[in-house]
């Protein structure tokens, strides 16, 4: 079908993607590198690792021979009676990883599920210890995925407003950004005091999709302290932050305090299959024995995906973990880190800038805006098509734009992004 190009539109549904009648989308042929190869010839940086899951760059060749290698041995098996090399590996390395009260890795298929995965083992370990509780306490404006549980920890606005009726309710409190935290703190406390509360779920760092908004460990450590004072269990959604991004493997791993749920996904396979992944404590998983008693098999956690630790997708997974546990790849982190730090004391004097955050490999940019705020404004489309037609993709969140690139991006790549933000602000304001 060589004019499937032209053809996208008559049979294909994209997601986060406006029904218009000139709604266009790139058909994408080949990538390398930060790179994104389109059919016309044009070339894209990918200045956000297709929706934060590239880690070292586009169709990586260590990493696509060991998908090939996997496909061609074992494709895939039910993970109910059996297991796999693959699967196995993957979850000892990544509880390597991590402190020693972790002790089991339950798979599933994306970021959503994660969240789903750990919302239920949440709920489910308070009915195991014949002490069922209700409430749910969430961080503002959170994205936690599209999935009804997902959805419900999350923040509320155009994005669920069709489904607000049918999700169960959460208690919100602001997210601990500066000037914030002491809000947020008394806020928890005084939710927690309430008693009936199951868990409480936040994105650690660094909250993504409100438009990279970025809060200090020093803070998550006094909240998770709370919540382990009161006995609440603390879900860390890393679908995000893992991986590298905050600077450290994982966002909580600048905290003393650990959550007892860690979701991930996104980063995990390098960018290449889709899965996600709930690290549970041994305190949790002990919850789900099977014992001789009233509850018995009810105390089993009878939940899982046709796909779950799809064998290609595990070996991706380990293929990329083999690469982050090279030094140069901490070398990169690093080294992205440095220059985001640098710009950003340049860009917050830009004449359209309000603020500038970064942290890690992040670095956002928030534009003043004239009229509402919010996804849908025009800024937002300027600025997309300002970077487009200097072939970066930034797709940004309303009026903030973000860099979180692939480990790989060189300082010559980074310039050119940051000349693009100059650029704007100068045609913006000349
Ligand atoms: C993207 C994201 C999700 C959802 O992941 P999907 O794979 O898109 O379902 C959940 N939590 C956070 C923090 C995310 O950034």
């Amino acid at each position: 079908m060589s004019d499937w190009p032209s053809r996208d539109r008559d049979s294909v549904w994209h997601p986060f993607t406006a029904i218009t009648h000139d709604s266009e989308n790139i058909p994408i042929v080949r990538a390398e590198g930060v790179w994104l190869y389109a059919a016309d010839g044009m070339r894209y940086m990918d200045a956000i690792s297709s929706w934060w899951v590239n880690l070292h760059g586009h169709a990586h060749p260590y990493i696509a021979q060991r998908v090939a290698e996997q496909a061609a041995t074992l494709e895939h098996v039910m993970f109910a009676g059996f297991t796999h090399q693959p699967a196995v590996e993957l979850a000892s390395r990544l509880l390597g990883h991590l402190p020693a009260q972790y002790s089991k890795v339950f798979y599933s298929d994306n970021g959503s599920t994660a969240v789903e995965v750990a919302l239920k083992m949440a709920f489910q370990y308070w009915f195991n210890e014949d002490s069922p509780r209700k409430r749910v306490i969430a961080l503002e404006n959170a994205y936690h995925g599209d999935t009804f549980g997902a959805m419900a920890v999350g923040g509320r606005g155009v994005f669920t407003a069709p489904f607000d009726p049918f999700l169960f309710d959460v208690e919100f409190i602001p997210a601990p950004v500066p000037g914030m935290e002491q809000e947020a703190v008394s806020k928890l406390e005084s939710l927690l005091s309430k008693g009936d509360v199951a868990s409480f779920i936040f994105e650690p760092l660094v909250q993504g999709t409100a438009g990279m908004q970025v809060y200090s460990a020093e803070v998550l450590d006094t909240m998770l302290e709370l919540c382990r004072q009161h006995g609440v269990l603390t879900i860390a959604d890393e679908v995000m932050t893992g991986f590298g991004r905050t600077g450290t493997l994982f966002a909580t791993d600048q905290c003393t305090h650990r959550p007892d749920l860690i979701c991930l996904s996104k980063g995990i396979t390098g960018g290449f299959l889709p899965m996600g992944v709930t690290i549970c404590t041994d305190a949790i998983y002990k919850a789900f024995w099977l014992r001789d008693d009233a509850k018995g098999r009810m105390r089993t956690f009878l939940h899982g995906h046709s796909y779950t630790a799809n064998p290609m997708a595990c070996a991706a997974a380990v293929a990329s973990l083999d690469l982050l546990e090279r030094e140069g790849t901490w070398e990169n982190i690093s080294r992205i880190e440095a220059r985001h730090q640098a710009f950003a004391l340049e860009a917050v004097a830009l004449n359209g800038v309000a603020a500038v955050r970064h942290k890690g490999v992040i670095l956002a940019i928030e534009y003043h805006t004239p009229q509402h705020t919010g996804y849908f404004n025009s800024l937002r489309d300027r600025l997309y098509d300002h970077f487009m037609q200097r072939g970066i993709v930034l797709r940004p969140l309303g009026n903030i734009i973000y860099i979180l690139p692939p480990y790989c991006i060189t300082d010559q790549e980074l310039d050119i992004i940051y000349q693009a933000i100059r650029e704007f602000d100068h045609e913006e304001h000349q």
